[in-house]
């Protein structure tokens, strides 16, 4: 039974013994056992922190006296069905001092009335305004049990709410591991928390309050670390962007020509790698009398002469043809699964699309002629010969005057 239970039972049977003594009946053995068991409920009640100690003190000499009463009133007749004339006596005497007792008793009212007033106040519940002892005491009655009613709701909700953040704590203290923030005071609230509710109410309180102390505490720390993650986050999204930003410009930088954005040398092997012994045809042209071309228009007029010859080449080969720059004013062109002849006319057309086409430049429009070289791959051969006899070609076509195609004999 716990302590409130006992003070409940005790201020009941208060209740049931006091019309009975009022009305005066000794012989009534339900008596004694109601006042001994409030003399048990006293004992208990001695450890209720609620109940003041003056008022436990004079609660208990209260009963006592009423109890040393009703022993007198066990009194009984022998064996024989007389009663001995001592106890008789006894009797009178106990009845004697029953009557003064019940004088006690009701001077005694007032004062138990302030008690129960007292007790109602204790428990945060008004006092009643009725001034009968009984009134009082069923009023405190029926106070006590509202308290305790309120009292286990609550402590069902604090039990509730402990349970409840356990996981919560659990999932910050591995956010703070993972952000590298050592958080202790989560570790005591833990233990805090895994300890039984005091029954102390203030005791209670205090012991939340302290593990409340230690969340705030710990999401403080969970929302600063939140934070720099997150910019450190942001700074390494930004420093991978600009990484990857650069190594895009490398790549190309490293395969393709800055003048022109045509292939380079290292894109065209690259190019040729994949082709293997497969049958292709190979151009290389270069672009007739170039340094004078430098020495006339100047250096800026022949790049973008350089520029443009490059835009005319991507232009005239066919998305599966392969265009690089191989040198200063040399390019060349790879045709895959081509015939020589077909090379050889794909070759002249693009001779007489560089001659008939004006090459802007700031210093004015620019003639322009390229000499060409074109040579088969046949299986078997080493790429490098292919190359050696397109560069023959082109030298004939150089020889005889530029301006012209020249095909390498099978
Ligand atoms: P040929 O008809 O025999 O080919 O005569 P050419 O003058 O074209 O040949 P040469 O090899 O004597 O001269 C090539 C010139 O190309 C020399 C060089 O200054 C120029 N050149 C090489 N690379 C570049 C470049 O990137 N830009 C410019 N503007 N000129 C370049
Ligand atoms: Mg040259
Ligand atoms: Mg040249």
């Amino acid at each position: 039974m716990s302590q409130r239970q006992v003070l409940q039972q005790l201020l009941e049977d208060m209740d049931t013994i006091r019309p009975i003594i009022i009305a005066a009946m000794p012989d009534d053995l339900s008596l004694r056992t109601t006042t001994r068991r409030m003399i048990a409920d006293l004992e208990e009640m001695q450890r209720e922190p609620a109940v003041p100690a003056a008022t436990y003190l004079w609660l208990s000499q209260l009963t006592a006296r009423l109890l040393d009463a009703e022993h007198g009133a066990l009194l009984r007749p022998g064996p024989d069905g007389e009663i001995p004339p001592s106890a008789r006596q006894s009797v009178g005497a106990h009845g004697e001092q029953r009557q003064s007792l019940l004088m006690d008793a009701l001077q005694n009212i007032p004062a138990a009335c302030r008690m129960m007033d007292q007790c109602c106040t204790l428990i945060g519940q008004r006092p009643t305004h009725e001034t009968s002892l009984l009134e009082k005491t069923r009023h405190l009655n029926s106070c006590l049990s509202i308290h305790l009613k309120q009292n286990a709701e609550l402590r069902q909700e604090l039990q509730q709410l402990v349970e409840a953040l356990s996981p919560s704590l659990d999932a910050i203290s591995e956010l703070l591991k993972e952000a590298g923030e050592e958080s202790p005071e989560l570790l005591q609230v833990k233990q805090l928390l895994d300890q039984e509710l005091p029954h102390d109410a203030e005791q209670a309180r205090q012991l939340l309050q302290h593990a409340r102390m230690g969340i705030v505490l710990a999401g403080t720390k969970l929302a600063s670390a939140s934070a720099k993650l997150q910019s450190n986050i942001q700074s390494n999204l930004e420093q991978l962007n600009t990484m990857s930003g650069k190594l895009a410009l490398a790549e190309s930088e490293a395969r393709n020509d800055p003048l022109t954005g045509l292939a380079n040398r290292r894109h065209l092997a690259e190019f040729l790698n994949t082709l293997g012994d497969s049958g292709f045809c190979f151009l290389i042209c270069d672009i007739d009398y170039f340094k004078k071309i430098n020495d006339t228009y100047g250096h800026d007029a022949g790049d973008q002469i350089l520029r443009q010859l490059a835009l005319i080449l991507k232009e005239s080969i066919r998305s599966t043809d392969f265009a690089a720059r191989v040198g200063g004013e040399e390019f060349c062109i790879i045709f895959p699964d081509t015939e020589l002849q077909g090379s050889a006319a794909l070759a002249e057309a693009l001779r007489q699309a560089v001659a008939i086409q004006p090459f802007k430049t700031d210093q004015g429009s620019v003639p322009v002629t390229i000499s060409i070289g074109v040579a088969a791959h046949t299986q078997g051969t080493p790429h490098a010969s292919t190359f050696k006899s397109a560069d023959k070609a082109l030298y004939s076509s150089k020889e005889n005057g530029r301006n012209q195609v020249t095909v390498a004999n099978a």
